[in-house]
């Protein structure tokens, strides 16, 4: 969850083991580690406001294009396993 939304849904093995949308894999590669430096990923809310009809992450996805200011991502199957993910990426993949 991601800005009040639900940005990915699968079963817990799929979605921790194969991550689809961006945020939840910088969130995955986030998890404790003395060697990496911290990466900032809740917004505040004042950022997530500021996006109004686009995807709630565009401020901090190292995968932001264009379209994801102004269109909100529909959730598209990622795979056969109800894996799902809200991100432009997939769309234009199962296009
Ligand atoms: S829709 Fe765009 S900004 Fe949102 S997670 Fe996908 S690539 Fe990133």
């Amino acid at each position: 969850m991601y800005g009040g939304q639900i940005v990915e849904g699968g079963d817990s093995e799929t979605v921790t083991q194969r991550p689809a949308h961006p945020y939840t894999q910088l969130l995955i590669e986030s998890a404790p580690d003395p060697e990496r430096s911290v990466i900032a990923l809740d917004a505040p809310p004042e950022e997530v406001a500021a996006v109004s009809a686009g995807c709630q992450f565009a401020p901090r996805c190292p995968k932001v294009q264009s379209r994801c200011w102004t269109d909100a991502p529909p959730r598209t199957e990622v795979d056969s396993y109800g894996h799902w993910a809200a991100c432009w990426l997939y769309v234009e993949a199962a296009a």
